[in-house]
């Protein structure tokens, strides 16, 4: 088969290659970030009405009105920023189309995009897409925590960089970005007049520390196309529905892409998702105390056990040495650890554009109910007893 000379470079996502080896082994999956649990039952029940009550047609390119108001309801009650519903919002399908469509949007061919790496796997298929180029700010651990050297960044910075991307809380570190780094990046993106596109779909997954939109600094509202999504707010990752706010020039530059995407998607989860963040708020609080837990559950459980981690202020995710494990390599690790280990855990050097810059790393998903956690520590203990 001939695969375009876009695609060529790119193969099949970490996540569905080590879903399909957790299938096959039996391991636990803690590789893909998706809970196993569901979302509010209220939001649930909602969807069902909507299929029932025959909202079953194309919602409007831009969303359902429900939802784009629910939408920018909550970002007045949160952050005080108050976004126009007709203008301003426009639902995609999952932040994942939000983020194609804004590169695609927004990058002509040689354009560049700043992305800091390691970077969810989507972000640079996107560039390439787009027929532009991505340059990485590396992100290394200091005192156990991911941070970037500010020079990096400027450095980064040329001539025909039009984006920048900041994933934050950030997959697959678990760092969620402080205010004094985002300052940093905001000065950047003003001085060199670029556009800020970021992805917060995280952004109530956030443990003891703020999460802060970048958009709710000096001088970026304007600048700046903010994405989120319900999949980890609600539990409901196969809905598949985000949104992107931002001013109305650059909503317009996003939606130009997404009409011939998919032009719309989900009429009846949109409406449940619109009820969602009206009235399930104390539901995610929830949600938040319990994924918490559940962090602390696999780091202590892999600190006993022999392994080194990392800090994790946010996400799903937790990152751990490769060398705890008596191995060299993340990839050839998590492919003993299915077999022989019976846990699946993600190689973090995919999310690097030279995987050696990542392969001390692996990513653990702790989305999980604690018994589930309990058994992927007994036998990850077991596994580095037996190593
Ligand atoms: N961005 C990040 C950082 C993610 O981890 C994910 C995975 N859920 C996505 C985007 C995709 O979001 P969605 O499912 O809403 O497309
Ligand atoms: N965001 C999820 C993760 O990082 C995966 C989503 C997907 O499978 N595309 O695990």
């Amino acid at each position: 088969m001939r695969v375009s000379a876009r695609f060529s470079g790119i193969g099949t996502t970490i996540f569905t290659q080590m879903s399909a080896l957790a299938a096959k082994t039996g391991a636990v999956n803690l590789g893909q970030g998706f809970p196993d649990t569901d979302g509010p039952p209220g939001m649930l029940a909602a969807a069902a009405a909507a299929i029932e009550g025959g909202r079953n047609q194309y919602p409007p390119l831009d969303g359902l009105p429900e939802l784009k108001t629910a939408v920018a309801a909550e970002r007045v009650r949160r952050f005080g920023m108050a976004y126009d519903v007709d203008s301003e919002i426009v639902v995609t399908a999952g932040a994942t189309e939000a983020i194609t469509a804004a590169l695609l949007g927004l990058c002509d061919p040689g354009d560049e995009v700043i992305l800091f790496e390691p970077y969810y796997d989507s972000y640079a298929a996107s560039v390439a897409m787009a027929g532009a180029r991505h340059r990485s700010v590396p992100l290394r651990p200091i005192d156990g925590r991911f941070t970037f050297d500010p020079d990096d960044l400027r450095r980064a910075v040329g001539p025909r960089t039009r984006v920048l991307v900041l994933n934050s809380p950030h997959n697959p570190t678990g760092k969620v970005f402080d205010r004094a780094e985002l300052d940093l990046i905001a000065a950047v993106c003003r001085e060199h007049d670029l556009i800020a596109v970021t992805d917060e779909v995280y952004e109530y997954l956030t443990f003891d520390v703020a999460h802060v939109p970048l958009a709710s600094l000096p001088g970026m509202r304007e600048r700046t196309i903010t994405i989120s999504s319900a999949g980890k707010t609600f539990s409901c990752t196969g809905w598949k529905i985000g949104w992107a706010l931002a001013p109305a020039d650059l909503v317009v530059a996003v939606r130009k892409a997404k009409q011939f995407m998919t032009f719309a998607a989900g009429t009846p989860l949109q409406a449940a998702v619109a009820q969602a963040l009206t009235d399930e708020l104390d539901w995610v609080d929830g949600l938040n105390t319990r994924l918490r837990e559940a962090r602390d559950q696999l780091r202590t459980g892999l600190e006993k056990a022999g392994v080194s981690t990392y800090a994790c202020d946010g996400t799903y995710f937790l990152q751990a040495d490769v060398a705890s494990f008596g191995h060299t390599d993340g990839l050839e690790l998590c492919n003993d650890l299915a077999v022989r280990g019976g846990v699946v855990a993600i190689p973090t050097q995919v999310f690097y554009d030279d995987p050696a810059s990542g392969s001390g790393l692996i990513r653990f998903a702790f989305c999980k109910r604690p018994e589930v956690l309990d058994t992927a520590v007994r036998r990850l203990s077991a596994y580095l007893g037996s190593a």
